[in-house]
């Protein structure tokens, strides 16, 4: 732990997105557990994601700010977050929130000096305004970032990236950057970072960030009671028999992938649990996002009941990839979705969609070969036969990805074990919050 005694307090402010929201507060968690006081900033329809962290913590020392969500022409009234809405309302969600800038400093002005926080802990992608607060009240503005270094190393070589690159420049300008890798994961694409971009060394690699344990309710209300999940999971005569399907809190896949993965599942035979996604609202903006609905095959659920459980909605999706009974899990490679993966110990089927998932794809399937590519992009149709095939062999145990993942997970958690580079980062951090 720190040996500073001061204690810093700390302003969050998480980006409303479960793949952002949740490894944030999990970050979140591991700055109160060194002895921060810190608040975390949300609109009302985000305060249930605190829940974890409010049954953990005193009220001294875990305080949240709940602010209105700012309304925006294109975003549907009482929507705050945007995992409800398609990929596409990203711009309008940053300018949305953006005109949190006003409110905040507001509430800050009131403040009296000694209840100024140390330093804003902010989402990268909001750090154009944090650092104009954190800048107006001389706090340190330390950004986090859900993905990891190979992702951010990528990304921020690349010639324009429209808007991203204001949320870029304005990451590398601030005081830190924390970011859910290790070391000993992607050691030269952390220096890079360090070297290349932000050209000081407060990068701190703090995963994998564990996901908070406070009941099974992670980032929503399980859709379906998570004692019927883990029940059906218990019994499960064999380990590592059971494959999962999700693709975050993000991706709905169209009606002919949804056919070839329900014909892919039926034809291995496999055990499964399969997320499904709700349908994404359409935003105000003229745009059609009509497709953007799971839907399953007509009769499916029925044929396979015996073998499988499919969730519309909201998953226990950690507590299902810690279970014994799962050996496999196809994924979309979002960054959140690998470390639970890892944490859980399965053999990633990988089928990157958009974004850092392709990177991901690079270093986990191309680079460390720890993964098993099973899809293209989020346009492709996967061959029912192939993927089949692929499903029934994940279950072996001897796959040199699986091997070499079981590895990689121990160095994982070997990283946030005392003593170990995930663990001294977050030590350093808390402490350098307060310098
Ligand atoms: N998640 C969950 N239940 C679901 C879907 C997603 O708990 O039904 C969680 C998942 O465990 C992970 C996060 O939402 O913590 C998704 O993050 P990730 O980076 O994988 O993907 P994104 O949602 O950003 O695509």
């Amino acid at each position: 732990m720190a040996t500073t005694t001061k204690k810093p307090h700390v302003l969050v402010v998480p980006f409303p997105q479960s793949g952002h929201m949740l490894p944030h507060l999990d970050l979140t968690h591991q700055i109160l557990l060194r002895g921060a006081t810190v608040t975390v900033l949300v609109t009302p329809k985000s305060s249930s994601y605190l829940d974890p962290l409010r049954s953990l913590h005193s009220p001294e020392h875990f305080k949240t700010l709940i602010l209105p969500f700012p309304s925006h022409p294109c975003i549907p009234s009482g929507v705050e977050t945007l995992q409800q809405l398609p990929l596409q309302a990203l711009p309008h969600m940053f300018e949305a929130l953006s005109r949190l800038h006003d409110p905040l400093v507001d509430f800050l002005r009131r403040q009296p000096p000694s209840d100024l926080p140390d330093a804003i802990l902010g989402s990268s992608f909001l750090s154009p305004w944090i650092n104009k607060v954190a800048d107006a009240f001389s706090l340190k503005s330390i950004c986090f970032l859900p993905i990891n270094a190979h992702s951010i190393s990528t990304m921020w070589g690349q010639e324009d990236r429209g808007f991203f690159d204001e949320l870029e420049t304005a990451t590398t300008e601030s005081y830190g950057l924390v970011v859910n890798t290790f070391y000993e994961l992607e050691p030269h694409f952390v220096e890079s970072v360090k070297t290349r971009f932000m050209t000081h060394h407060r990068v701190w690699t703090v995963g994998p960030l564990l996901a908070v344990k406070a009941g099974v309710d992670r980032g929503g209300k399980s859709s379906i009671p998570p004692e019927k999940v883990s029940g059906w999971l218990d019994s499960c005569p064999e380990d590592n028999s059971v494959v999962y399907i999700g693709f975050g809190s993000q991706i709905r896949l169209t009606a002919e992938q949804t056919a070839a993965l329900a014909a892919a599942l039926e034809k291995s035979g496999v055990r499964f649990i399969w997320a499904v996604r709700e349908a994404a609202k359409k935003i105000n903006d003229g745009g059609d996002n009509s497709g953007e609905e799971d839907v399953i095959p007509a009769g499916f659920e029925e044929r396979v009941k015996e073998k499988g459980i499919v969730i519309r909605g909201w998953a226990p999706q950690t507590m299902i990839l810690e279970h014994r009974a799962v050996g496999s899990y196809l994924t979309h490679l979002g960054w959140g979705s690998v470390l639970e993966g890892m944490v859980g110990g399965v053999l990633l089927l990988a089928w990157p969609m958009q974004a850092d998932h392709f990177y991901n794809k690079t270093l986990l399937v191309d680079n460390l070969r720890a993964a098993v590519r099973v899809g293209e992009n989020k346009d492709s149709v996967p061959d029912s036969d192939e993927l089949a095939r692929v499903l029934a062999e994940s279950m072996k145990e001897d796959l040199p990805e699986r091997v070499t993942l079981m590895k990689l997970r121990e160095r994982g958690m070997e990283a946030i074990e005392e003593g170990g580079s995930s663990y001294n980062n977050l030590d350093e951090l808390v402490a350098e919050m307060c310098v």
